[in-house]
């Protein structure tokens, strides 16, 4: 049954957005040196929000100096304890400021502002929070008794979470001891430069982060550019390909966040009411627009007309639209081109064979959207079994023994993410040592907390982000203390490098 609800929308009173914005280097908005301008639109309306600056080859020089130089005097000699006062500074600010940010996030991304609002927001303060109270710490985190930072590092970010991959890549950075030049996607630059006003007023000294706005041509550029000490990206698996190559060959260190195909697997044996929660959770979050999106279900046979069904009564009461009502479940996708790429990715599956179904509701006419979707019969050689959607389509299949489970979720190039729903601890266990994947969720899916690391396997990438193997990528590790290291949970192969 579902309940009709009247409208409740968010007040966007809340946000001041400029006519147009600058870059942030040093400390200040400037003009770009030899760049462009963009518009950045709201995706559930296509309204224009404001117009931004690409920044250009010396833009970015002129960012990474400012950089380099904050690093040398400031903030690399700087003792933990001073660092660890800005940090906490910049995470009450992101607390007291959250509802603009929310605001500003949804109407940049087209996210349900429930979902910025309660899982986005709190998930930023959190990450400041920690990583704030590690920067006084180093020294007895396992990486040796006087760990170093590594220096400039150059930040690329993707448009799924904007703010929060931010603070996964600036808090941890800064707490080692590193200056910042970031560059967030060119559809969602806004929560990045209301982040550039926070650092000014958290009274960050100039230079330590500096904010770059621009496409994947500025991204480049800053990857690329000589004095960076460290690359740090999360996104698709083709440009992190790209930058690898880039990096190759240079002292760089370097970490990628990239792809994923999640398995969310559900046993004859699991309470199926809060499973089918869960793969609603998996897969219909953030409209799918999630690297670790459990986006393959397998069902164990003798259930799957029975969860399919259920699933589907599920899904004809989720509420889509406009992403500032706080009655909102599925959101805007966020730009005409990731649309028609789930467009095109979902018409595979009619042509290959798979058997579409559609949630009951009513599109916008205005903006950026595509209904929750399930194809079912769909089998591992299917372009919708193998390729990453990033959207709102679930592939359903099926399995009948633990080991044909574990053979299908591992059956991928990926490896960022598996489910798995039954009701006895051995058989999680059992599954979570044989998936090749770098978070295993129980019983649950989409849990996040900054002290857990978080990363992949495969063409997911390598390195880890969040709790205190995500300090060890922003460190000279020359002196780590390797039993400990070890203990703490990185690999051996990441201790070696
Ligand atoms: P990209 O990988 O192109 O974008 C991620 C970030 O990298 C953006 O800031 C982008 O800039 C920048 N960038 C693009 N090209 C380069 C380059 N050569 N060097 C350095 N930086 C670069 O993802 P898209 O936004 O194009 O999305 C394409 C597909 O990637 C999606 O459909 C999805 O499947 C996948 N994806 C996966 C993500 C994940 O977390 N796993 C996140 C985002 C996308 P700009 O925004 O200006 O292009």
């Amino acid at each position: 049954m579902t309940f009709e609800y009247a409208p409740a929308p968010e007040s966007r009173s809340i946000v001041d957005i400029a006519d147009s914005y600058g870059l942030f280097i040093d400390g200040a908005f400037v003009d770009t040196i030899d760049g462009a301008q963009f518009k950045t639109v709201n995706p559930a309306t296509e309204e224009v929000l404001s117009s931004i600056t690409e920044a250009g080859a010396e833009d970015v020089d002129r960012a990474v100096r400012a950089a380099r130089r904050a690093y040398e005097d400031v903030w690399g000699p700087m003792s933990g304890r001073e660092r660890s006062k800005y940090i906490y500074r910049i995470a009450r600010l992101i607390q007291e400021r959250s509802r603009e940010l929310a605001v500003l996030e949804t109407l940049d991304n087209g996210k349900p502002i429930r979902e910025s609002r309660d899982v986005d927001l709190p998930l930023v303060a959190a990450h400041f929070f920690y990583y704030a109270g590690w920067a006084d710490k180093l020294e007895h985190a396992g990486f040796g008794p006087s760990p170093r930072p590594l220096g400039v590092a150059a930040q690329v970010i993707p448009w799924n979470f904007p703010l929060l991959m931010l603070a996964w890549k600036v808090a941890p950075a800064l707490a080692g001891g590193n200056t910042v030049v970031l560059k967030p996607a060119e559809t969602t630059p806004l929560t990045a430069l209301a982040f550039a006003d926070i650092c000014r007023q958290a009274d960050l000294p100039p230079g330590v982060v500096n904010i770059l706005t621009g496409a994947g041509a500025t991204g480049r550029a800053l990857v690329e550019h000589p004095d960076v000490d460290k690359v740090a990206f999360t996104g698709s698996t083709e440009v992190g390909r790209q930058i690898m190559k880039g990096v190759a060959g240079t002292t760089k260190r370097l970490t990628l966040e990239l792809g994923g195909k999640a398995a969310n697997i559900v046993f004859d044996d699991a309470p199926i009411d809060q499973a089918i929660e869960g793969i609603v959770n998996g897969i219909f979050f953030n409209q799918g627009h999630v690297c670790c999106a459990g986006s393959r279900l397998l069902l164990q046979e003798s259930i799957a007309d029975e969860a399919i069904a259920s699933l589907q009564r599920r899904l004809g009461t989720l509420r889509l639209g406009d992403p500032m009502d706080k009655n909102t479940d599925v959101g805007a996708i966020n730009s005409a081109a990731q649309l028609e790429r789930i467009a095109e990715l979902a018409d595979s599956g009619d042509a290959e064979g798979a058997m579409r179904w559609t949630a009951p509701c009513q599109l916008p006419d205005r903006g950026y959207w595509f209904p929750p979707t399930v194809f079912t019969g769909v089998t591992q050689a299917h372009r919708i079994a193998r390729e990453e959607i990033f959207g709102p389509v679930l592939s359903v299949l099926t399995f009948r023994t633990p080991d044909e489970a574990v053979e299908k979720a591992n059956n991928t190039p990926y490896g960022l993410s598996a489910g798995i729903w039954t009701e006895k601890g051995s058989r999680i266990l059992w599954m979570a040592a044989r998936m090749r994947a770098g978070v295993v969720w129980a019983n649950t899916f989409n849990r996040f907390d900054p002290t857990s690391p978080f990363g992949g396997y495969k063409e997911s990438g390598f390195g880890r982000e969040g709790g205190i193997q995500g300090l060890g990528p922003y460190l000279n590790t020359d002196t780590m203390d390797y039993d400990n290291a070890i203990r703490i949970g990185f690999g051996v192969s990441e201790v070696a490098r």
